[in-house]
């Protein structure tokens, strides 16, 4: 394999300096591997909305200047394509040995607090966190690593719930409430109801097999206490309202997205014994376990890709939410 980190030693990466300012373009060293870390050329980076969140300024702890990008594919020296799993634990703590890595208290993601795809090579900790593409398109397969993997936790933890015959409201048809619904689908036989603000999402979250799909502002027509389930991909302040006054006694709330919303928890305030939870990425095992979907070929998801130096035109793009599926970003 001819791996030109050794006939380069810079590479462009498009940076974000300061909140509320679009990323700059420029040349960095190629990251140089100590010990366990491993170079990853990086083939595509996906653009999820996070990225919007963090450079607009609602994530004031990400360290910067940052290279943002989690969702991340490319070719490892004597590996070949891979995906990289972007939560990097400790691996001593309990989170971490249960193979929860992406609750480690102590773990940092690439794209937050290291350096992520937005660049042509990303340096990785440990070669553990890279899994084998084995004959999936890098470009496509890129926005598996979160938008994919996700949805495929969150559903995983509330079965429970997901009884056949019960109703999810599925809120926010985007790059993850598509891959939910595909799970919804494929995983339970739960009637899913989604959904959104756009009417190309309603129209594709039919398409994939959502039983019934209505704008956000007909969404309480839906009912009161009318859904056993309510997965809000969006988290403001009104999506986590409307969630609160569909859930069934007893349901379950699972809050993805992170708009910044709150909602008021409390006796008397919900109906009874509602839980609310929110949920984080995905493990490794996870990750696995989409690809393993991916490949059978029962997931259809969108992606459109964009060159590098475009990045601030993608970001407006998931900002004004002018994207199908998912962009995702080619060096
Ligand atoms: P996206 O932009 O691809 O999709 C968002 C969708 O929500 C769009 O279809 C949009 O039309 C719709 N929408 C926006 N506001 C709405 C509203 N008020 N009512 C109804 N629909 C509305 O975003 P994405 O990349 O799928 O990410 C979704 C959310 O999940 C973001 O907040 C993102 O930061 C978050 N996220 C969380 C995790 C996690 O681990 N918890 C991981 C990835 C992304
Ligand atoms: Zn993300």
């Amino acid at each position: 394999m001819s791996f030109d980190r050794y006939a380069r030693n810079s590479m462009r990466a498009t940076v974000l300096h300061a909140f509320h300012t679009p990323l700059r373009t420029e040349e960095r060293p190629v990251p140089q591997p100590r010990g366990e870390e491993i170079v990853v050329r990086v083939k595509g980076t996906g653009v999820c909305h996070s990225d919007v969140h963090i450079a607009d300024g609602e994530f004031q702890e990400v360290p910067l200047p940052r290279v943002l990008g989690h969702e991340i594919a490319g070719e490892a020296e004597g590996l070949g394509d891979v995906i990289v799993y972007a939560h990097w634990g400790c691996r001593r703590c309990s989170f971490c040995r249960s193979g929860q890595e992406q609750l480690c208290p102590e773990g940092v993601e690439a794209g937050w607090v290291r350096d992520g795809g937005y660049a042509e090579y990303l340096l990785v900790p440990s070669k553990r966190y890279l899994l084998s593409l084995e004959g999936l398109d890098p470009v496509h397969a890129a926005p598996l690593a979160d938008a994919g993997v996700t949805p495929y936790r969150a559903i995983r933890r509330i079965r429970a719930w997901l009884q056949p015959g019960a109703t999810a409201v599925l809120i926010g048809v985007g790059g993850l409430g598509q891959f939910a619904i595909q799970y919804l689908r494929d995983l339970t036989e739960t009637r899913v109801n989604a959904v959104d603000r756009d009417p190309a999402k309603l129209r594709r979250a039919r398409d994939l097999g959502a039983s019934d799909a209505v704008l956000v502002e007909e969404a309480a027509g839906l009912g009161p206490e009318s859904a056993q389930v309510v997965l809000d991909f969006v988290g403001s302040d009104s999506t986590l309202g409307l969630a609160a006054m569909l859930v069934r006694r007893a349901g379950i709330v699972v809050q993805v997205g992170i708009a910044g919303g709150t909602t008021p928890f409390g006796m008397g305030l919900l109906s009874p014994e509602v839980h609310f939870t929110s949920s984080v990425s995905g493990s490794l095992r996870d990750l696995q376990a989409v690809l393993e979907l991916a490949r059978k070929g029962g997931l259809d998801w969108h992606v459109e890709s964009v060159p590098l130096e475009q990045v601030n035109l993608a970001l407006d793009r998931v900002r004004r939410g002018d994207v199908l599926g998912r962009l995702v970003l080619v060096p």
